[in-house]
């Protein structure tokens, strides 16, 4: 049954105050993260004042930025698009497609526990990825491309990021994924479209 204010207009669902609240937080974060990034800029940038960075249309998840980084964990990070998750209660970027006989936690895909979700409403969940534990496998990714909205997608996380003159990734990446960017302008996001 549709859910009217006093007035007659439809009232938000949870999950729309959901997506507001957690576009803005996405924003903040990417934001600060930027902040974090640039600052590590400002010492790390090559000569020619540029970057690398993933383009995630390239990327075809064949998980060398986990193991070819000179960085132990991977500067590669998993970056959740939250603005476009489909918040799906059976997410394939979670669950482990091949073996899921559940939807509990034994079922994850993640090599790192790397992802947490918590339960918003109905059938919607909340999913955030701690970076600490993130590997830069990119399983998670490849799942959630093949099966769901793409909101996971890999970026290389420039407060981590030494920017080798060679990305040792770069030159082992089978997809041409690896560009140069801008030092000022150093992510490729997927953001929502403009509504
Ligand atoms: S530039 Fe160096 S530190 Fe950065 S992602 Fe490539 S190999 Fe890792
Ligand atoms: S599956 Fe791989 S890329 Fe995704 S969060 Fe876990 S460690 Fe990171
Ligand atoms: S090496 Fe290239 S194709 Fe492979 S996971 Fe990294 S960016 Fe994607």
């Amino acid at each position: 049954m549709a859910n009217k204010n006093d007035n007659g207009t439809e009232k938000p669902t949870r999950r729309d105050l959901l997506r507001a609240g957690v576009r803005g937080a996405a924003l903040l974060s990417l934001g600060s993260g930027l902040g974090l990034g640039m600052g590590a800029l400002g010492r790390r940038s090559s000569g020619d004042g540029r970057v690398w960075q993933i383009n995630p249309d390239k990327c075809i998840q064949c998980e060398n930025c986990a193991s070819y980084c000179v960085l132990n964990p991977s500067a590669v990070k998993c970056v959740h698009a939250t603005g476009i998750c489909g918040y799906c209660e059976l997410c394939f970027g979670y669950f482990d497609a091949a073996g899921v006989q559940t939807t509990g936690a034994e079922g994850q895909l993640c090599p790192t526990g790397a992802i947490h979700r918590q339960h918003v409403s109905g059938p919607d969940y909340e999913y955030a990825i701690d970076e600490d534990d993130c590997i830069g496998c990119g399983r998670c990714v490849e799942g959630c491309n093949r099966d769901g909205n793409g909101a996971f997608y890999l970026q290389v996380r420039h407060d981590r990021c030494v920017n080798c003159s060679q990305c040792t990734i770069a030159e082992a990446c089978p997809s041409g994924a690896f560009v140069r960017l801008p030092a000022t302008r150093p992510y490729l996001l997927r953001e929502p479209e403009a509504s």
